[in-house]
């Protein structure tokens, strides 16, 4: 016989069903044990009288055990009815239990919103904080977001296409996870901080619309709110201007919060723009919450920030950029750019997308002149076999018929726990790290054998770091 998730029991009024799940609580009253079981779908009441075969193996069951209960579905007589459940006017008369799995006693309460515990402690038992209502809850929403932006994306004539994750690297502003290769001793692979140049590569590949649900990889400094692998909702588009790439994304944003939290108002549509010297004045911010009411947990003021300066000073004197070196700059400074001028006013075609007081993506619009992009890494600083061998792979591919293009990405994590009302991201991502990146449950970072090192050509010198 199938198996019944619990939440079509009452369907099945009358009738033997097969139900598995876990033990979610377990009580004794005159003679009877009642054990509440809960699957994915929901919790059904389950009642083994003293005459039912099963009756002492029932009573010796522990709390998050995994069973599977075979009964009769019932109604609750009057007064048990239980109006909070949805399964509350049925129980499950059971003929028979089989346990699958006892349960050891759990390490915390899996049954509250889990705040009151250390953070420690839930990532080191994860599978087991998952269980809670609020992290299921959170994963729906995640799920629901992606399979709605993954429809309109298709819809909107995208395709979806991975990219490596054994890369070169790719500029992001943050350093680079390495791989070192076994069979090329000596040499690595980066893990990629975007895909930004597969996604431009797809352009010139003549994909024309292209995005990924994509993981990112960079090796920042501890800071309490990142992650060191996040997702993206990347996306790159071909013969486009700033405002094509703004007007979908804002359609998108917009759709999903209608579609998929209904109850959140968005403050205002079409979202404000505002300069980066704007933002800086007005709310010395260049990602403002602008919220007429912060205690409305319901109000989404999105805005967009434009017109960055392309380059500033870093700490050496030298330049960098501010966003992404692949970006074009506004085209009425494309002669300051090819001419080496102006540089601190060159302004990019950057725009960045703001959801109440969080960056929640950012793009431009792309230098596809192989010409104009030498000009970029010339003014970072880069020595001609360097641009050579980092980027001489754009250049070239820029150079046979490309595709003025542009795109943007979201930082998805950020974006689904803002809508899930949830101040950190790790609330929204499976299996997240410490904030020093540790990934408490695997035990990782963690040491590899010498006999491991030893095939890559490496040695470990200096101190070790037992953080
Ligand atoms: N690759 C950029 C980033 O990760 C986003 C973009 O410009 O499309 O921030």
């Amino acid at each position: 016989m199938e198996r019944v998730f619990i939440k079509d029991a009452p369907k099945n009024l009358g009738q033997k069903v097969r139900l598995m799940g876990w033990v979610n609580s377990l009580r004794e009253h005159g003679r009877v044990v009642f054990l509440d079981l809960r699957d994915r779908t929901g919790l059904v009441q389950v009642v083994f009288p003293e005459s039912s075969p099963d009756y002492e193996r029932a009573k010796k069951l522990t709390l998050e055990s995994t069973v599977l209960v075979w009964g009769q579905v019932q109604e609750r007589p009057g007064k048990a009815e239980n109006p909070n459940l949805t399964t509350g006017k049925i129980e499950i008369l059971a003929e028979s239990l089989t346990v699958f799995s006892l349960a050891q006693p759990l390490p915390f309460d899996t049954k509250t919103d889990g705040r009151e515990i250390s953070e420690e402690k839930r990532l080191q038992y994860r599978y087991l904080d998952l269980r809670r209502e609020r992290l299921k809850n959170n994963f729906l929403l995640r799920h629901q977001i992606i399979n709605f932006l993954r429809a309109f994306l298709t819809q909107e004539g995208f395709v979806e296409i991975e990219t490596p994750i054994l890369t070169k690297s790719t500029p992001e502003g943050a350093r680079d996870y390495i791989v070192p290769s076994r069979i090329q001793k000596g040499k690595f692979y980066a893990l990629p901080q975007s895909p930004q140049q597969y996604k431009q590569l797809l352009q010139v590949a003549g994909f024309e619309r292209y995005f990924q649900v994509a993981r990112c990889l960079r090796d920042e400094d501890p800071r309490a709110d990142r992650q060191p692998d996040f997702t993206q909702l990347d996306m790159e588009i071909s013969f486009v201007e700033r405002e094509d790439v703004m007007a979908l994304n804002e359609r998108l944003l917009i759709e999903i919060v209608r579609k998929i939290v209904p109850q959140k108002k968005i403050q205002e549509i079409p979202f404000p723009r505002l300069s980066f010297q704007e933002a800086r004045q007005k709310y010395q911010s260049d990602r403002p919450d602008l919220r007429r009411d912060k205690n409305d947990p319901n109000l989404l003021a999105f805005s967009w920030v434009v017109d960055f300066p392309f380059f500033e000073k870093d700490k050496q004197g030298g330049w960098t950029f501010t966003h992404n070196p692949f970006s074009a700059p506004q085209p009425e400074h494309l002669d300051w750019l090819m001419k080496k001028e102006n540089i601190g006013e060159i302004i990019t075609t950057q725009y960045d997308i703001v959801l109440n007081g969080f960056e929640i993506g950012g793009g431009s619009i792309r230098n596809h002149r192989p010409e104009a992009l030498k000009k970029v890494f010339e003014i970072l600083g880069r020595k001609e076999e360097d641009i050579e061998a980092n980027f001489g792979h754009m250049l070239k591919a820029f150079s046979y018929g490309c595709p003025p293009h542009g795109g943007i990405a979201w930082g998805l994590d950020r974006f689904v726990a803002l809508l899930a009302n949830e101040e950190s991201i790790r609330e929204v991502i499976a299996f997240p790290k410490t904030g020093d990146g540790r990934d408490l449950m695997m035990g990782v970072p963690s040491e590899v054998s010498p006999e491991q090192l030893r095939e890559l050509g490496i040695k470990i010198v200096g101190e070790k770091n037992e953080g």
